[in-house]
């Protein structure tokens, strides 16, 4: 061959090789930027979990799936007609007797009642409990077995009744709890539950309102209670005849702080 050819034959292989040199590294960037969306992918695919998780957790509140049934006490007008105190039983009581009055501020127990359990009712929902009410207003006429009805109807897994007491020592102050005996005729089965539930509402509202603690009682005389077929307690949240103790009970805050401790309870119970 001639110089010449030899020569414009060695410049192609040159370029040859330069264009293959060329492709390569054009392929190989490829690659390396094709990688970059792969891996923004997996990242928004995770933020987007995230999203999805997040109400999960915020729905998950101490009374989820949980039925209670709020009583307050009384009416605005006294039903003194009689009715059985338990199913099947001879024995009667008044359907709903009138309460206390505040010997201090002239307040009525029904008055109270309701404006506590519309505060435990509000807290109780924000917790994530099913709240059914036996009134929200005073002009209403029910029995206190019928209160116990609409709980038993309603499935309640507690039974909570609110009300406040009254006694001629007006040194006596202080929180107690109301439930059955073991030997009750009528419920006698729900004596642990509806002890633990009076324990622990006491406890709560205690805790919560810094109050004196008394005592759970227990007594078989309550329609209210007997009439029941659901863990039932009443709170007797204080004294409407000692000074002191009915000054912070027709208050906001105080009553804010039952109805807390009334929750707290609740809480613990269905621990
Ligand atoms: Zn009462």
């Amino acid at each position: 061959m001639k110089r010449k050819t030899k020569r414009i034959i060695c410049i192609a292989l040159i370029y040859t090789l330069f264009c293959l040199v060329a492709i390569l590294m054009i392929n190989y960037v490829d690659i390396g930027t094709e990688a970059e969306p792969v891996a923004e992918l997996e990242e928004s695919t995770e933020q987007e979990s995230e999203l999805v998780e997040e109400p999960v957790i915020k729905v998950v509140t101490p009374g989820t799936g949980h039925v209670v049934c709020i009583d307050a006490g009384h009416q605005q007008r006294a039903d003194m007609k009689k009715e059985p105190i338990g199913p099947g039983a001879s024995k009667k009581k008044a359907r709903v007797d009138g309460g206390t009055t505040g010997k201090y501020t002239g307040i009525t127990e029904f008055q109270l009642d309701l404006e506590i359990a519309l505060k435990v009712q509000k807290e109780l929902e924000d917790r994530g409990y099913t709240v059914v009410m036996t009134r929200t207003t005073n002009d209403v006429n029910i029995s206190n077995s019928e209160r116990s009805i609409i709980a038993n109807e309603a499935k309640a897994e507690a039974f909570v009744r609110i009300h406040a007491d009254g006694s001629d020592d007006t040194k006596v102050h202080g929180a107690s709890t109301v439930c059955q005996t073991k030997d009750n005729p009528y419920n006698g089965e729900l004596y642990e539950s509806s002890r633990k539930l009076s324990d622990c509402v006491l406890d709560g509202v205690v805790a919560s309102a810094g109050c004196k603690k008394r005592q759970v009682i227990e007594v078989d005389s309550m329609s209210g209670i007997n009439w029941s077929k659901v863990p039932t307690t009443i709170i007797e949240v204080g004294y409407l005849s000692n000074k002191d103790e009915e000054a912070k009970l027709i208050t906001d805050a105080y009553q804010q702080l039952l109805a807390k401790g009334i929750a707290d309870g609740l809480d613990n119970y269905f621990k």
